[in-house]
Parts: C-alpha cells; structure tokens; sequence
C-alpha cells in the first residue's frame, strides 16, 4: 500500500456514547486509519469518563478546540434521571454540548446531505439548505411568572449608578402569564460574525429574518447589528465572492425558502431555528444525514452529527444483533474536520481524501447500497439494507 497521508496538527477528537461510540470505532478502523496517518488528541466523552473526570474532560476537550482550532465530536449522553440510575451518576452533569457551545460561543450550522433517491419533501430543492441558529437567549433564558389577578407588570433595568428604567408591560384586570427575556449585543455580533464567515466559506447566500416590524427595539438591534457588522466588515468580501446578504421578516422568509431552490444559509434567531432546523431535517428526508458544525466568531470548528447517541440500537447490539444503523452524518464530521485540518496546515492529500471518501459513501447509497433508515425513504428501484458494517466495507470497496 502506499504511503498512509500525513497530519501535522491533531484533530481534537471527542469520543461519544452507546451505537455512536461503536460507529466511531468502525469508521476510523475502515475508512481512515488504513489511509492516514491519523493524528488525534483523543478525549472520552462518554458518559462513565465524564462522570469520573467531574465533567473536567468536557472542559479539557473545549479548551483543546480553542487550542488547535478543529474538533470531531462523537454523539454523547445528555445525562436525565434515567441516565443518572443507569450509569450511577454521581450527579446529572451539563449537556456537553451546551458546555463546549458556551467555552468556544460558537454558532450551531446544521446542512443536510443530499443523495439520488432521497428527494426532500419540497421538490423544488435542488441544494441543501443550511440553518444557522442562535444558541443564546431569548425564551431560553428568560425569568417568567403567573399573575393569579389583578396586578400591573412592570419592566424594570436598574443601571449601575442606581438609576431605574420602567416601561409597563400591562394593567391585569385579572389572571395572566408574563415573561421577561434578553439577549447581548457581544453574542448577537458574535452570531453575526459565525454567520457571514460560514457563509464566504462555503461561497453561499446569507438569509437573515426576524420579526422587526413587531419588536421595534428588541428584533430591530438583531437586525441593526448584523447590517452593521456586514457594511463595515463583510461587504466588500461577499461581493469578491459573487454572494449575497439578505435581509427580511421572519414570515417572508419562510414563505420564500419553501419556494427557492436551496442552496442559502439561513441564519435563525434562537426559536425559529430550533423550530426550523426539525422541520428542516424532516423535510431533507433523514436526521441520520443531517451534518452539524459548531463555528465559533474566532474560526474554531467543532464538526459532529445532529442525530444523539441511538441508544435503541445500542441496547440491540448488546444482544449481539450486527444492527443497520447509518454512520454517514458521523462519517462526514471526521471528513468535515479533516477538510478543515487540510486547509488550515496545507495538506491537500488531506483534504482530497476527505472529497474522495464523501463522494464513495455518496457513490454506495446511489447504487442502491443503504442502512435501513434510507431504505424505508429511497426511491431508488433497487436496494439493498445492509448492516453499518457491511456499508462502510462497501464504501471502501468504491474508494
Ligand atoms: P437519537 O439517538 O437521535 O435516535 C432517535 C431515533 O432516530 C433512533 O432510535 C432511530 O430510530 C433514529 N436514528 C437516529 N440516528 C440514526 C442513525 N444514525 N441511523 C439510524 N437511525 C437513526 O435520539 P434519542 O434516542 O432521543 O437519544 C439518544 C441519546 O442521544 C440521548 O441520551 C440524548 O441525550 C443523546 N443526544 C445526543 C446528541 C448529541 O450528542 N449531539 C443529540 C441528540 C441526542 P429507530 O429506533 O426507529 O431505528
Ligand atoms: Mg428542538
């Protein structure tokens, strides 16, 4: 065999849990190990690991990402009560993700992979179509209350001299609900600054919208800031790159989105892209072929999966089943991060090995060859459901 391809930099790889961890495991020992020279500085995110470190490991593993500038994240456990009792926790740790989303500030943008037989929902998408969404504030974080009668609702900032600001935000004549939310303007330009970055790399169009029309103040600032950001910073470059920033209400956009032919990034505030980005998945067909990255406003990326950990087939592979589940929204994180590591260092081998595997795993599910999520949404005439094993042996045959 010729000679395996060279890493300068390590990719920081952060293992995962359950079906996820084994996939990882299948992909590396398959598709890359055999050609790279895989360099890595490997955490273990999983959950035991995370438990035994206080989580540490999550912060270190953050930290190497800031450090080197490119992240492969494994699926991993969000810990619940039931995960507490199952792997004798000794307390119900943070999300990992939310931990490193809050160390490297980054925004969250989820692309769909598109393949011959697995048309989306709307069939005038030719191209994917990515969210970018806000991971910072708003509903998320807001204070909220019942009001059981009559009472006057106040908003209320104290400056730090002391100095009071009230607006009333209504007269109750009887019971009601009342909520309180914010963002800040430093993660608002940091979003901007993910958003318009993203997009020059992947020469596509930015979307933004928001309600502004209704929220004069709060939605107007999302809106100000990011027009600010894009003259005074963006402009010029996105007219190197022949793409656009673009503007509008919240309910043009989706109206307009239905009707394009994809192909944009589509930057949502914190709500509408958790709502969107499910309905996206849904309507691209497969969260199993759904890619995500996190970028922070710095240009670190943390590249992973969107679906969780499959924790059903796990407990079927523990039977000793060889189950069919679909390691490709992995597969393109270790692609998606070795493209980048190859393009930061200079490596083009590098960087066409991570082309050359997509386009096998792309060239397998169009002859038919799938894991059975896909062959419950191809129309392909022929296929074939096979096990996840078997599936990365046939890519490997067609690289
Ligand atoms: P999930 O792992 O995404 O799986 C939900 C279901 O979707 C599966 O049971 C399976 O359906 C289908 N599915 C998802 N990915 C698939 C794949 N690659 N191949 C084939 N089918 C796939 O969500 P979950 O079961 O709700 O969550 C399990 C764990 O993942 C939880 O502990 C959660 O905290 C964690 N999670 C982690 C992340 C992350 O790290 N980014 C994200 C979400 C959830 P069938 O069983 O019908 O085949
Ligand atoms: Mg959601």
């Amino acid at each position: 065999m010729a000679d395996k391809i060279k890493m300068t930099t390590p990719l920081v790889e952060m293992d995962g849990d359950e079906m996820t961890r084994i996939l990882w495991q299948m992909i590396k020992d398959i598709l890359i190990v055999p050609y790279v020279d895989l360099k890595t500085e490997y955490y273990d995110l999983g959950m035991k690991h995370r438990d035994d470190t206080d989580d540490q490991v999550t912060v270190d593993s953050a930290l190497a990402t800031k450090k080197y500038g490119v992240a492969v994240k494994c699926a991993t456990i969000t810990a619940n009560a039931a995960r507490v009792k199952e792997y004798g926790l000794k307390k119900m740790w943070a999300s990992p993700n939310g931990t490193i989303r809050a160390i490297l500030d980054g925004t969250v943008f989820r692309k769909p992979i598109m393949v011959k037989g697995i048309r989306p929902l709307i069939p005038t998408w030719e191209k994917p179509i990515t969210i970018a969404r806000h991971a910072y504030g708003d509903i998320y974080k807001n204070a909220e209350l019942r009001v059981d009668g009559p009472a006057k609702a106040e908003l209320v900032v104290t400056g730090a001299d002391g100095k009071e600001i009230r607006r009333t935000i209504m007269d109750f004549q009887d019971a009601g609900i009342v909520q309180g939310v914010y963002n800040t303007d430093q993660s608002i330009s940091n979003f901007a600054r993910s958003c318009f970055n993203f997009a020059l790399e992947q020469k596509e169009d930015l979307w933004f919208a928001t309600k502004d029309t209704v929220s004069k103040i709060y939605d107007h600032r999302f809106k100000d800031i990011f027009q600010d950001i894009y003259d005074a910073e963006y402009k010029e470059k996105f007219e190197a790159a022949g793409i656009e920033y673009f503007y509008t209400l919240i309910d043009d956009v989706v109206a307009r989105v239905v009707r394009s032919k994809g192909g944009m990034i589509w930057a949502c505030k914190n709500y509408d892209g958790d709502v969107m980005s499910d309905m996206m998945a849904t309507a691209f067909g497969s969260l199993a072929m759904m890619t995500s990255v996190l970028v922070s406003p710095d240009g670190c990326y943390e590249y992973e999966a969107a679906h969780g950990t499959v924790q059903r087939h796990y407990y079927r592979y523990l039977k000793g089943e060889k189950t069919s589940t679909n390691p490709v929204a992995t597969l393109f994180a270790w692609t998606g991060a070795m493209r980048k590591r190859g393009q930061l260092d200079q490596l083009p081998d590098l960087v066409d090995f991570a082309g050359r595997l997509e386009n096998a795993t792309l060239q397998t599910l169009e002859e038919g060859i799938m894991t059975g999520d896909l062959v419950a949404v191809s129309s392909l005439p022929d296929k074939k459901k096979v096990n996840s094993e078997e599936f990365l042996e046939a890519i490997r045959e067609r690289m």
